[in-house]
């Protein structure tokens, strides 16, 4: 099916509707392909309807573009199809504000990655936002090769590092591979030119020898009467078979699933004769044997593997499945919510529904797991997968695309100190969206906040009613015991009293008055007391400043003078 068939059958419809509409406001505008540019929201939807996407989703992914590409008010959105779809539109356009720098950021990569998983994870109370995400994503990457190099890279890399990671997470595994392997040229451009030189070949010799070996697994299978849905060849995808080869001496004979043979039977015992009856054709390779329906990966991935030694001492992998496994594993979560609210006969699922039958808690757990058997900085992992810390936190995102994790109920004061503490201070208002908000103003996941400074201006006392975090509070309470203090300074203290222990000696005075002079601080008046039981003299001099800068490089100059022994000061 595709977005136009659908539009034929029913011409009135929601999707016929948005089509329309997005081809409208989009007229006249190009991609950088030099195609008109409506032919990504349309690529988009295709996508989205491929992966069997509700109504709902469809209309998104051909109205994703438009809050921010064109003059379409989100008003005018609304009032023709409602708010679950727009606020599925706004959650794309809010997504589409982050720019991923990787390592290239002075925060560190691990960090930023996890932000913004974070903030991807948060936005995703409506999974359906990631999945017109994703698709748009996967279409851009198709055409990457139209932008300028240096965007490429990064677009790339972000790909990589987060698309394509959360796709596999979400059990999209067909996906995800693609994502990998349209990122992999313009990230390893010469690995993929060696790939190219050296593996089309390999892959053409490996599925000749397959297709000979299937005669004799058919007539096996029927002998056995277990029937087969479909026997067909999985290559391996460049971007994991380098990964692969670099662990192998970039020896293409040692990697034994350069093609896999995919046999998709039709119950799950079916899967354990199958797998019986290859065993019984060819010896099976110690190890390799791997049954992922008793034990799904953590993403839900489902299979049987095993590798056997084949015809001519050739090492072949068998993947085994149901096609159901088969459909899951490809398209993950997102086959199978539809999956089971088609089986409940619902037309739509809600977006509650959707949440639980997601059982997104369940995905947090398994990635949890997976993040504690592996060796990628657990302990951040650990942290930033508590289920506690998700319910607690907001993420927000900064005009320049850094993402900032506060807690619930956190407002543009928290968010500016959060970013620094001269931002805090020094902060007059802020911008929520693109709107004015106050500064009590509760801040929700997604927002994109911006605030607004005055030079020299000082927090208020009346923040510290509001304010949610803990640094924010301590800041505020500095910033404004200084105040007064400077306050209550400028209207009392206008001099500094020092008072110098000196061992006297001819020309001492002389030499100390003569280092304040060069200091430029007035001398307003000076005394020397000679204090009974004292051995030492005090020399106190009034002088007119209470710049603390200046009396303490005066205090550095003193104190280098022969026979100044001790200097403190008072504010008077
Ligand atoms: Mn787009």
């Amino acid at each position: 099916m595709t977005v136009k068939e659908i539009i034929k059958k029913d011409p009135e419809g929601l999707i016929a509707q948005a089509y329309k509409l997005s081809q409208k406001a989009h007229a006249g505008q190009k991609r950088k392909t030099g195609e008109p540019f409506f032919i990504h929201p349309l690529a988009v939807a295709d996508i989205l309807v491929s992966w069997n996407m509700d109504e709902e989703t469809v209309v998104a992914g051909l109205l994703h573009d438009i809050i921010e590409d064109t003059k379409t008010s989100k008003e005018e959105l609304t009032k023709q199809f409602g708010k679950e779809i727009i606020f599925l539109v706004d959650g794309v356009s809010k997504l589409g504000k982050i720019k991923y720098q990787g390592v290239a950021s002075n925060i560190s990569a691990h960090a930023k990655v996890e932000n913004l998983r974070k903030m991807i994870l948060a936005l995703s109370e409506d999974l359906r936002v990631i999945f017109v995400k994703l698709a748009d994503r996967l279409h851009n990457m198709k055409t990457l090769a139209a932008l300028p190099a240096i965007k490429q890279k990064r677009i790339a890399l972000e790909t990589e590092e987060i698309y394509a990671t959360l796709a596999y997470r979400l059990g999209m595994q067909n996906l995800s591979g693609e994502l990998h392997d349209l990122s992999f040229p313009f990230l390893y451009p010469k690995e993929n030119e060696w790939l190219l030189n050296h593996i089309p070949e390999k892959y053409e010799a490996r599925k000749e020898y397959l297709e000979k070996l299937l005669p004799k697994i058919k007539s096996s299978l029927q002998k056995h009467e277990i029937e087969w849905d479909s026997m067909d060849f999985r290559a391996k995808r460049y971007s994991s078979l380098y990964h692969k080869l670099l662990r192998h001496d970039m020896d293409v004979d040692k990697i034994y699933d350069l093609v896999a043979m995919r046999i998709i039977v039709k119950s799950v015992s079916d899967c354990y004769a199958a797998l019986g009856v290859i065993h019984e054709l060819f010896p099976p390779l110690p190890g390799r044997i791997k049954d992922y329906i008793a034990m799904p990966k953590p993403n839900g991935y489902r299979s049987l593997h095993t590798t056997v030694i084949a015809e001519s001492n050739k090492f072949v992998e068998f993947q085994i499945r149901t096609e159901e496994m088969h459909r899951d594993n490809e398209n993950g979560i997102a086959a199978h919510w539809l999956y089971e609210q088609k089986k409940k006969g619902g037309g739509n699922p809600k977006k509650e529904e959707l949440s639980k039958e997601l059982s997104w808690v369940e995905q947090l757990r398994n990635w949890q797991e997976k993040y504690e058997n592996s060796t990628t900085d657990p302990e951040a992992f650990l942290h930033a997968m508590k289920i506690d810390f998700f319910k607690d936190r907001i993420f927000v995102i900064t005009p320049k695309g850094e993402v900032l994790d506060l807690p619930v109920g956190s407002t543009p004061v928290d968010f500016a100190y959060h970013i620094h503490t001269t931002i805090g201070n020094t902060c007059v208002g802020a911008k929520v969206n693109g709107s004015f908000v106050s500064l009590d103003h509760e801040l929700r996941s997604g927002d994109i906040v911006e605030i607004l400074i005055q030079k020299n201006k000082l927090p208020s006392e009346d923040w510290l009613k509001f304010v949610k975090t803990d640094g924010a509070r301590d800041k505020i309470r500095v910033a404004i015991s200084q105040k007064k203090t400077s306050l209550t300074g400028r209207r009392i203290a206008t001099n500094t009293d020092l008072k110098l222990i000196v061992q006297d000696r001819f020309g001492l005075l002389k030499e100390v008055t003569d280092t304040v002079t060069r200091s430029h601080v007035n001398i307003r008046h000076i005394q020397t007391i000679h204090q009974a039981g004292n051995q030492f003299p005090v020399l106190k001099l009034q002088c007119q400043t209470t710049d603390k800068e200046k009396i303490s490089r005066l205090i550095l100059k003193l104190k280098k003078i022969k026979g100044v022994r001790e200097i403190t000061y008072t504010l008077t």
